[in-house]
């Protein structure tokens, strides 16, 4: 497992660079492909300082078949993750979204095909589900896309399925993640996950944007227990193509993930966490999200280890501290 070489889309970006810390702490080599479009070069830094000769960072584009070709070759299992990944941006304009998102995926198919890639994972979205009211869902509910994000996860798990009918031999297997959340994730303007939003929000004293009445459930799950399923997940003897959701399985009203998230902050801060501001619900969120993961567990041994409390803490303490650091740079000490 540690000596296997992986290559990962997308992993300059917040789940690709801690799976890739993942991966190069066990001891595995590890490719990152990427186009920087929202992907950060401190990240493919950090990997470089730890993989040494085990990482290699390719910048292109997963339009680029050709350099594709080149980034698959000798590689044991390649990991999807590069996309466009706003629901907003995607409605604006869906004809990028589906180019990066579909063809995108498409072309690493092909490469994988042709390279003879032992494994292909790929990251797909609770969003496949929709207003699906099958709460918790399984990955047995019908997906129910409402944005153009959505549709084009479901069609990468169209993909894979004729992908795996047609190359039994290399598995192909979909993740449906949940809100992810933990270290790394961008809190830069209106497309920002909820959790980064809110925690750059409180730690500098301005009131969190809650979009609708905040009694919207959503099920979170901590970056490293998504990588920890990727991990399991590239195993040679491991789980089967297929459909896997991943998630903690213990969802939250926004408006307790807020009080959760206050508390935490005044118990580290000493200061009186700011009021929230309610505005209009965005176009596309669903109202609740819940999910199932007995699948995950069966199958991949997945078992959630990180409590919403401890990953908020951490992510509180590392947020807290590059804000000293941005605060002691603009006064030049
Ligand atoms: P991210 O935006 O941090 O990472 C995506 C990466 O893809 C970025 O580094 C970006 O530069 C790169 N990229 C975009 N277009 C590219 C292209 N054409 N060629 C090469 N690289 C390109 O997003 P993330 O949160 O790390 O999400 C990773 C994957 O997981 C995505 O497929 C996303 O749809 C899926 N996902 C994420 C969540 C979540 O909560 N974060 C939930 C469900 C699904």
């Amino acid at each position: 497992m540690s000596g296997k070489t992986w290559l990962i889309t997308g992993g300059a970006g917040f789940i690709g660079s801690n799976l890739a810390v993942r991966l190069l702490t066990a001891g595995a080599s590890v490719r990152v492909l990427d186009d920087l479009s929202t992907g950060r070069r401190e990240a493919i830094a950090q990997l470089t300082g730890l993989g040494g000769r085990r990482f290699r960072f390719i910048e292109g584009s997963l339009l680029d078949q050709p350099l594709l070709a080149t980034a698959c070759d000798g590689v044991d299992v390649a990991v999807n993750l590069a996309a466009q990944v706003s629901v907003p941006k995607s409605i604006e304009d869906p004809e990028t979204t589906r180019r990066i998102n579909v063809e995108g995926f498409r072309c690493l198919l092909a490469a994988v095909s042709q390279a003879k890639v032992g494994r292909v994972l790929f990251a797909s979205s609770s969003a496949v589900y929709g207003d699906n009211p099958s709460i918790p869902l399984a990955e047995t509910a019908q997906p129910r896309p409402l944005n153009p994000y959505a549709e084009s996860k479901v069609c990468n798990e169209r993909d894979a399925a004729d992908f795996a009918a047609r190359h039994p031999e290399t598995p192909a297997l979909g993740f449906r993640f949940f809100n992810v959340y933990g270290s790394g994730q961008s809190a830069d303007g209106g497309y920002a996950a909820v959790i980064p939003a809110w925690m750059a929000a409180l730690t500098t004293r301005r009131p969190p944007i809650v979009h609708g009445d905040g009694l919207q459930t959503r099920d979170f799950c901590h970056v490293d227990d998504v990588s920890d399923a990727l991990h399991r997940a590239g195993h040679g003897t491991a789980a089967p193509s297929g459909l896997y959701n991943v998630a903690s399985g213990r969802p939250l009203a926004l408006l307790d993930l807020l009080a959760l998230m206050s508390m935490l902050h005044e118990h580290a801060s000493g200061r009186k966490a700011p009021q929230p501001q309610f505005q209009p619900p965005r176009a596309g969120d669903i109202r609740h999200s819940a999910s199932d993961i007995s699948k995950s567990r069966a199958m991949l041994g997945f078992t959630p280890t990180v409590s919403l409390k401890d990953g908020l803490s951490r992510l509180l303490a590392a947020v807290e501290d590059d804000n000293a650091v941005a605060k002691r740079q603009a006064i030049g000490l």
